[in-house]
């Protein structure tokens, strides 16, 4: 199985070869149709394993034929893992002059404001910040209604430090038509529960 058998335009397929990604992981090859054909999906899989490519692939495609506004938004537990996810869709989406921004603690909260105002195609955010954005800037929320994908990268931590009420601020935000991309390295009982109430019909993968 290939890139291009999964469906992927033909710039993200030379993209992965540029980048020494020779065919999809496991993760990937079972992932990525199933996001590319509209389904939220949980994947259980491991740091190593491919996953942000798995959801960064098909979020970039969809971009490509659609580039408006405020495309992605994508929750992580840490600074440094928002930064590591930001580089990979840097490295992936550099063909479509992506517009990227990392909105974490410790950072500048009015330049962080500035630059959403900008509506990015993809922000990757920790929950306690975008929180306080959110709330405190009036016209920011608008900046996400038409969000198309949510992605809560390591969902079981994001979930487990205790987020509920940043995450409440932010799915507020959102629009109810979108698609929700969970990846988590274990099943907890806070992420059956998230299951439930905001993925419908997840197709669900288990490495
Ligand atoms: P992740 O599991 O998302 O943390 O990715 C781990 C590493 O694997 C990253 O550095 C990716 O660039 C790399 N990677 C992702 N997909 C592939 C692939 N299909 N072939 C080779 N390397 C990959």
């Amino acid at each position: 199985c290939s890139f291009s058998d999964l469906g992927l335009a033909e710039w993200a397929v030379q993209t992965c070869k540029e980048l020494g990604m020779k065919k999809p992981t496991p993760v990937q090859q079972h992932c990525i149709p199933r996001i590319l054909a509209g389904e939220d999906v949980l994947g259980l899989a491991q740091t190593g394993s491919g996953k942000t490519a798995a959801f960064a692939l098909p979020i970039l495609h969809r971009l490509g034929e659609d580039p408006y506004g405020v495309f992605a938004l994508v929750l992580t537990p840490t600074r440094e893992l928002a930064y590591q996810l930001a580089e990979q869709f840097r490295a992936l989406g550099s063909c479509l002059h992506l517009r990227c921004s990392v909105v974490v603690g410790g950072m500048d909260m009015l330049n962080q404001a500035q630059k959403l105002m900008q509506r990015p195609h993809v922000v990757i955010a920790t929950p306690g910040r975008i929180k306080v954005l959110l709330e405190e800037n009036s016209d920011l929320p608008a900046v996400f209604s038409k969000t198309k994908f949510l992605v809560l990268d390591e969902a079981d931590r994001v979930l487990d430090v205790g987020f509920e009420e940043e995450l409440k601020v932010v799915f507020q935000c959102l629009p109810k038509a979108r698609q929700t991309l969970l990846f988590s390295a274990t099943m907890t009982s806070n992420l059956e529960t998230l299951l439930e109430v905001s993925a419908n019909k997840a197709y669900f993968y288990e490495a």
